[in-house]
């Protein structure tokens, strides 16, 4: 007798698709075949080596080398040895990036986009001829020090870092808390309030040669742990004329960097979903339980139906972001809705993706664990949810709420 078509197995399952609208066929094909090279790169050099380092809150300095012959330095940025392309390049390979790890993406996002971005948007001609072309060639590695211990969400107010002019260098005394690639990279990008005009300015230090700069590796973290965050202290230390941005005057400079790279977190964010998501669906489709796949269930279903309605609605808003950056249009608010719908998104599915895990969902060797607790870290730096709301609410309604 033929069994109910309900308990006949499929001949072969739909292997686990993230791109549901098929949003890299939106890249013009050189574009497409970049993003290509960053996928297998992912999934042949860091998938079968990262959970170990995430365990072992260790970065990987042996990729180093094959992130080199990538050939993805400086790119979204034009001339000065970067690689160039378009925003939504950067943001497709930030994405494909945290689709397998989210720390990966974390070190490529502060190294090329908020260290390379700060000097692209804020140096001098010299600056970046001088800068640029050895970051873009990843010989000096570059961080982002603008959060302190006791001022982060208030920075534009309260920094307290300050920077006191004394003839033709700068005189820089504070801490820098959080500081992503800080405990072993080359150069950092100060932010410090001029003690003469109050004003917000960046400054090129010197990490391994500043006399009074000192770096110590932030411990027991449980979310990007392959990230080595660092605080950072600075005593007296003495950064020339030379290594001060030239064309940040104000904390609306900084903003201008956050802009940028807020809108690329919302990729990383995005990438995180999706790789929750693919190794869910792939165990829902090998798991059994009641003599069934769980993918069966239509409770599982309507999890997975959620989860991926969360990424595609992400992707799609990115798309429609990168359209915007492309035509200038792209503002502070739009980068806001942008930061804090995409890392919501993500925390809750990746959230489902764990819960799908059952047990398995709270241990790293299944994966999903990791992309869980790594969504807390993408859902705050970079100005959180509720930062990201505020700079909207003003947007929108026309009064600031911010106290
Ligand atoms: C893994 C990781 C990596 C990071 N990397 C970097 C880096 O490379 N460089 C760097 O400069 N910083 C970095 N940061 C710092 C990050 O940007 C800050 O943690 C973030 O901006 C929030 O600051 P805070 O942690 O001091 O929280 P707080 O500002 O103390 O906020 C605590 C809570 O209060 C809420 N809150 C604060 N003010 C308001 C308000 N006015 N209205 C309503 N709610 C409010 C916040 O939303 C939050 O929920 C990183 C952080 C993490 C966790």
């Amino acid at each position: 007798m033929a069994s109910p078509a309900k308990d006949r197995k499929p001949v072969s399952l739909p292997a686990p698709n993230s791109d549901f609208y098929e949003l890299v066929e939106t890249l013009p094909a050189e574009e497409l075949a970049i993003v290509k090279q960053v996928r297998t790169f992912m999934e042949t050099n860091i998938a079968p080596i990262i959970t170990k380092y995430w365990v072992e809150d260790a970065f990987p300095f042996e990729i180093l080398p094959a992130i080199k012959e990538l050939n993805i330095g400086g790119i979204g940025m034009q001339g000065y040895g970067c690689r160039g392309g378009s925003a939504q390049l950067f943001g497709l390979i930030a994405m494909e990036m945290a689709r397998v790890d989210s720390s990966i993406a974390t070190f490529f996002g502060v190294h090329n986009g908020l260290a390379m971005g700060s000097i692209y948007l804020g140096g001098s001609e010299e600056q970046k001829q001088k800068w640029l072309p050895p970051m873009a060639r990843w010989e000096k590695i570059g961080c982002f020090g603008l959060t302190e211990p006791l001022v982060g969400s208030g920075t534009s107010r309260g920094m307290l870092t300050t920077a006191k002019r004394d003839g033709e260098t700068w005189i820089i005394n504070g801490e820098k808390k959080w500081i992503g690639n800080a405990p072993w990279c080359d150069i950092s990008i100060i932010w410090a309030r001029d003690v003469a005009d109050d004003q917000v300015k960046a400054f090129i230090v010197e990490n391994k040669t500043t006399p009074g700069f000192k770096v110590e590796k932030i411990q027991n973290k449980i979310a990007l742990k392959v990230v080595q965050n660092g605080l950072i202290t600075m005593e007296n230390c003495r950064i020339p004329e030379a290594n001060r941005l030239q064309q940040d005057q104000s904390f609306r400079d900084t903003a201008r960097v956050l802009k940028m790279t807020r809108f690329m977190v919302g990729w990383e964010a995005t990438g995180c979903a999706m790789g929750a998501y693919e190794n869910a669906l792939k165990y829902c489709q090998e798991r059994l339980q009641f003599g069934k796949p769980i993918a069966s269930f239509q409770m599982v279903q309507d999890l997975l139906a959620k989860m991926i309605a969360n990424i595609t609605a992400s992707q799609c808003l990115l798309v429609r972001m990168g359209q915007l950056q492309a035509e200038g249009k792209l503002t502070d608010a739009h980068a806001s809705l942008a930061k804090a719908f995409t890392t919501a998104k993500c925390r809750e599915t990746v959230a489902w993706a764990r819960e799908l895990l059952g047990g398995n969902g709270i241990t790293a060797d299944y994966n999903v664990a990791r992309f869980f607790a790594d969504a807390e870290a993408l859902y705050s730096y970079e100005g959180t949810f509720q930062i990201q709301n505020l700079i909207l609410g003003k947007a929108i309604t026309g009064f600031s709420a911010f106290v």
